[in-house]
């Protein structure tokens, strides 16, 4: 029996005592890429009522601003921001995202806690190798998180297998053909507000920010810009304002043509 106890950034005390499921779970290799990736479809979500978790791989202490606590107390805010049922880091290192067992092991727990029918994840070729790392380890610890001879334990807690039924990945900095796009126009705020959230690695309009840390790819006013055009040109393609791809790893499909009446 392996034994895993990751660090719970953040609970939703609200949502603490209740038995419903998480509906999604979104997996990411450092504390500000779901928000920079995926901010719209989370929020989105949540608005829906859906239950919905974030796993962060590593702390960011490889990051050139910031500090782990720091990127901690930001990821918390951003949590409530998007309105999260709850948000855990599992202390992989950073820069060194490996499909080692024990790594695989903590993203299995995650699965079997969550247990979510939906999981997004990075995809397997963008800018950042932690992205690319990360995406290999959890499509690794999906197969094996269905496995009942591999045994774990959360908090002493014994779980059972669990595989998401669909496995969507998400664009970081790399484009590739989107497989399909969701309208976030109305999540778009909150969305940017998330991103604000992680004050010690993006630019916050307004804001007297330390000017003393290097700046990065994505501390400058452009970064800001290219979420913001890169989210209107995906909706521009949808006839809508603002959209985010998404990715499927086993071909789409759907019961009937009607799940698609109405879009
Ligand atoms: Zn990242």
């Amino acid at each position: 029996m392996h034994r895993i106890s990751p660090e719970i950034i953040y609970k939703n005390d609200q949502q603490a005592n209740t038995n419903k499921p998480f509906d999604i779970l979104a997996i990411a290799a450092h504390p500000d890429d779901v928000e920079l990736s995926i901010g719209g479809i989370i929020a989105q979500a949540t608005n829906e009522g859906k239950r919905v978790g974030i796993v962060e791989c590593t702390r960011g202490e490889l990051g050139s601003r910031g500090t782990p606590d720091i990127r901690r107390a930001e990821a918390h805010e951003a949590a409530q921001i998007l309105g999260l049922a709850e948000r855990w880091n599992l202390h992989i290192p950073d820069g060194n995202i490996s499909s080692s067992d024990e790594n695989v092991l903590k993203i299995i727990a995650a699965l079997r806690y969550f247990k979510p029918n939906i999981l997004l994840f990075p995809a397997a070729y963008d800018r950042h190798l932690d992205h690319e790392d990360a995406h290999h380890l959890v499509r690794t610890a999906v197969f094996k998180s269905g496995l009942t001879k591999i045994g774990t334990a959360l908090f002493d807690e014994q779980q059972v297998p669990h595989r998401p039924k669909r496995l969507f990945y998400y664009m970081q900095t790399y484009e590739q053909e989107p497989h399909f796009f969701i309208d976030i126009s109305t999540h778009f705020t909150t969305k940017m507000r998330s991103i604000f959230a992680h004050a010690s690695q993006v630019h916050v309009p307004g804001a007297n920010q330390s000017s003393s840390e290097p700046q990065t790819f994505i501390s400058s006013p452009a970064f800001m810009g290219l979420i913001e055009s890169r989210a209107r040109h995906f909706g521009g393609r949808i006839g809508v304002e603002f959209a985010e791809p998404l990715y499927s790893v086993e071909p789409l499909s759907f019961k009937s043509l009607s799940v698609l009446e109405g879009l």
